[in-house]
């Protein structure tokens, strides 16, 4: 059922090539192999948006070294299927960013804290999201609204608060957006791994990106935004792999505008940040009506290997070696 999956996601990237015969073309592929072999490679889980029409699992993606799945980034509406169906191994984990508290990008969350409750974990989770604001919460109070012991809507889990019950506790960094500027979230023993968060604007919805940084091969997760910030330029500088996010077509206008950043903002940053790579996610109906059109707005503005991701893509990052 997999190999069905990604040989449809294959053959729509070759037809984006077919039809766009005559333009230099860089497509970058989905390498089936990568997630389970030696090296780094990123698994988008979710490739779809927040409206259960595009047969796409919402926000997430998984971060595999040497084919152990080590940070999760996002738990959208049906990440928690994908990742049981890319081999994600609860226990492996080392990290979970949340991006944002839309629905899209955090319903799954608790349902993979449920599955690892059967995981026989000991050790800390890292996990990192923004501060709240509005009617968005931040970190800890969506935990607390989840976990807490007294009124938590899945209290009996609450041991991922309090260590207790057997539950590996949940380590939380709250990133703080008055800042703005890179914010480490997470650093491995060894200073080979190292995570940190940014800023990024996204409406009124408080909302950061995440680079992942493995030795010299980094992943930038944009997030969702409007493709505004300068900051983001840096933050996002020489990455080995850049992911945005592409719900709206060119030409958006209005709420659609100030949240999301359109096929040719996504192609500038990419080729101004000079990534190595970038990977199109988080697609909704209206920008998958005319993707090839989007797509190709994109390349006019950015000559690197693009791809066009589908749920359980797998992409090398890096020299796989
Ligand atoms: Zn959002």
């Amino acid at each position: 059922m997999f190999s069905k999956s990604r040989s449809t996601g294959m053959h729509r990237l070759w037809l984006v090539a077919v039809l766009l015969a005559g333009l230099p073309l860089y497509a970058c592929a989905a390498d089936d192999s990568a997630c389970t072999g030696s090296g780094i490679a990123l698994q988008v889980l979710g490739s779809g948006g927040p409206i259960a029409d595009d047969g796409r699992a919402s926000s997430g993606y998984l971060v595999w070294i040497d084919g152990k799945s080590r940070y999760l980034i996002d738990a959208g509406g049906g990440v928690f299927l994908r990742f049981a169906e890319a081999g994600g191994n609860f226990s492996e984990l080392d990290f979970i960013g949340i991006s944002h508290f839309h629905a899209d990008h955090s319903a799954d969350l608790v349902a993979l804290l449920k599955s690892g409750n059967f995981a026989n974990r000991g050790r800390k989770l890292p996990i990192s999201g923004p501060a709240g604001d509005g009617p968005f919460p931040g970190l800890q109070d969506y935990l607390n609204s989840l976990l807490g012991s007294e009124y938590g809507a899945y209290r009996y889990l609450s041991g991922y608060l309090d260590g207790k019950g057997r539950l590996p506790l949940l380590d939380q960094l709250e990133v703080d957006l008055s800042r703005n500027e890179a914010v480490t979230v997470l650093t491995d023993a060894d200073s080979v791994v190292r995570i940190d968060a940014l800023y990024v604007p996204h409406g009124i919805v408080p909302a950061i990106a995440f680079r992942i940084q493995i030795g010299d091969e980094s992943i930038v997760f944009a997030s969702d935004q409007n493709g505004s910030s300068e900051e983001f330029i840096d933050f996002a500088r020489a990455a080995t792999v850049l992911v945005m996010h592409m719900p709206v077509p060119e030409g958006v206008t209005g709420a659609g505008r100030k949240l999301h950043a359109p096929p040719s903002v996504i192609g500038d940053i990419a080729a101004q940040a000079d990534v190595g790579q970038l990977v199109l996610s988080h697609f909704m109906a209206r920008s998958l009506r005319d993707l090839d059109g989007n797509v190709a707005l994109v390349r006019s503005r950015f000559d690197g290997p693009i791809l066009s991701a589908n749920d359980l893509d797998c992409v090398t990052v890096g020299q796989d070696d």
